[in-house]
């Protein structure tokens, strides 16, 4: 019985990234569709990293990859392929070719290939080798290509998921080389023996590999296996519709992790470009597993946009553990070279959900925390100090005298304490509640009064309130 066609075998994607010291969003995008993919059909999704380039290869470059897929959640089902270690496997493959005919060796000398590639541009062909149609026996004892014997007649089809059908013509194909003269196997024809020994039955990938696929088709053809089903995404593109490069603020994953999105809101952003169910914007991962399908993604290039990004962020910073959110502020304040204290962990955790709402990113987020964790006597700026008027000082004391007295601190109870106090005085909260302010966060954001209050907790409210109005002589 032969194998079952790989459309009846269950699905198995994969991510092939090359190590180049970042992970770029486009192949985020690309390991997310691949992952939704996957898990939409119960299939499996996995690594391999294409580390040939050995000067490029580093251990780093390679755990930046690591780095990037676990910090997105989409951790591959088995463990990482290395495709430089498989070269065995990818000239074993080409024996067989040679063996079935597919491919040839060519001993064309640099100097004949230079002249065959002169009279090629003059007559508009490819490149052919004489040794296509020489007897191996005739081989001299010189260096050689092994190159894949390509059809020259007829077309070679890609029928992709995402591009439609695209034709090639095989004349426009050369015969690519499979081995160089030192023996070492190329990129396409590694890229077919993995992607067949892994049992990849889905090639999701970047468009910019697209041409690759009918390369590939022909390797896959001389080999007598059966295609992957290709689908090949549209690049990202920046706000103003240019290839995404630096100037559009970012593009690597890591620098949107130090900029403080959260991993859920980049896969809901990510599976949005180029891909959506009907208007929804916002969606939890189980969701787009379910909706999610290949056939689905459009084909046109999908454009960053910041503040969709921002908007969903701020969304998944409000609905996220408030004890997870506060180790990533604590981590950011640290990175700030802020000194925390043991103490300030809890005090920070009471904050965060007072502060978050109007956060776009965690960086924003630590910024709205950074009254807490200033040391008392706070440095009031001149703008604040305007404010503590003789009259006003009188009146936060009288303030001070009902706080203390207050048992529950918390929002509600604070609103209505200070409310009762505001009409007791006979004025309006405005009279002192931009001093109070002061007197608590020095000028730094703060969240409403009530709120900051309960961030700081009494005791060090009523402390920074005795600060300003009985300093220590
Ligand atoms: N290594 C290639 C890249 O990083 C991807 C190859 C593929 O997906 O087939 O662009």
């Amino acid at each position: 019985m032969s194998a079952p066609s790989l459309s009846d075998r269950p699905v198995v994607t994969r991510i092939a990234p090359s190590p180049t010291g970042s992970m770029h969003i486009g192949t985020a995008r690309t390991a997310l569709f691949n992952w939704l993919y996957a898990r939409h059909t119960g299939g499996k999704f996995l690594l391999r990293i294409e580390d040939t380039d050995r000067e490029r290869s580093t251990k780093d470059a390679v755990q930046v990859i690591f780095d990037g897929l676990a910090w997105l959640g989409l951790e591959a089902d088995e463990t990482p392929v290395f495709q430089a270690s498989r070269a065995d496997r990818h000239v074993k493959a080409v024996d067989e070719m040679l063996a079935r005919g597919s491919a040839y060796r060519d001993y064309m000398t640099p100097e004949e290939l230079e002249a065959e590639r002169t009279l090629a541009r003059a007559e508009g062909r490819v490149v052919r080798s004489p040794w296509r149609n020489l007897s191996p026996n005739d081989a001299p004892d010189r260096p050689f290509v092994v190159r894949l014997k390509a059809p020259i007649e007829g077309e070679t089809l890609i029928d992709d998921q995402v591009k439609g059908r695209v034709t090639f013509q095989n004349k426009d194909l050369d015969d690519l080389i499979l081995l160089r003269t030192d023996g070492t196997p190329t990129y396409n024809l590694a890229v077919v023996v993995d992607d067949h020994e892994m049992g990849v039955t889905h090639v999701i990938r970047g468009d910019d590999h697209l041409n690759n696929a009918a390369r590939q088709t022909l390797i896959y053809e001389g080999l007598g296996w059966e295609t992957p089903v290709w689908a090949h995404l549209p690049l990202i593109h920046g706000p103003d519709g240019a290839k995404l490069s630096k100037r559009h603020g970012a593009q690597a994953v890591g620098e949107f992790a130090d900029m403080g999105y959260l991993p859920e809101a980049m896969r809901n952003y990510l599976a949005k470009l180029g891909w959506g169910h009907g208007d929804d914007e916002i969606f939890a991962d189980e969701q787009a597993v379910a909706w999610f399908d290949i056939k689905d993604v459009v084909g046109a290039p999908a454009r960053l946009d910041w503040a969709k990004l921002n908007h969903l962020n701020n969304h998944y910073i409000r609905q996220a553990d408030v004890s997870r959110l506060t180790a990533l502020v604590a981590e950011i304040h640290k990175s700030r070279d802020w000194k925390l204290r043991e103490a300030d962990l809890p005090v920070l955790e009471r904050t965060v959900p007072l502060v978050r709402d109007g956060a776009k990113t965690t960086l924003e987020l630590a910024d709205a925390t950074v009254f807490v964790l200033r040391q008392r006597p706070l440095e009031l700026p001149e703008k604040a100090q305007a404010l503590l008027t003789e009259e006003t000082r009188a009146r936060l004391s009288r303030l001070r005298h009902v706080l203390t007295e207050t048992q529950a601190w918390q929002v509600a109870e604070l609103e209505t304490q200070i409310r009762a106090f505001a009409e007791s005085e006979g004025v309006g909260i405005g009279k002192f509640g931009p001093a109070l302010r002061a007197v608590l966060a020095g000028g730094s954001p703060a969240p409403d009064l009530a709120g900051a209050l309960v961030s700081l907790g009494k005791h060090e409210s009523l402390g920074r309130l005795d600060d300003v109005l009985s300093p220590a002589p």
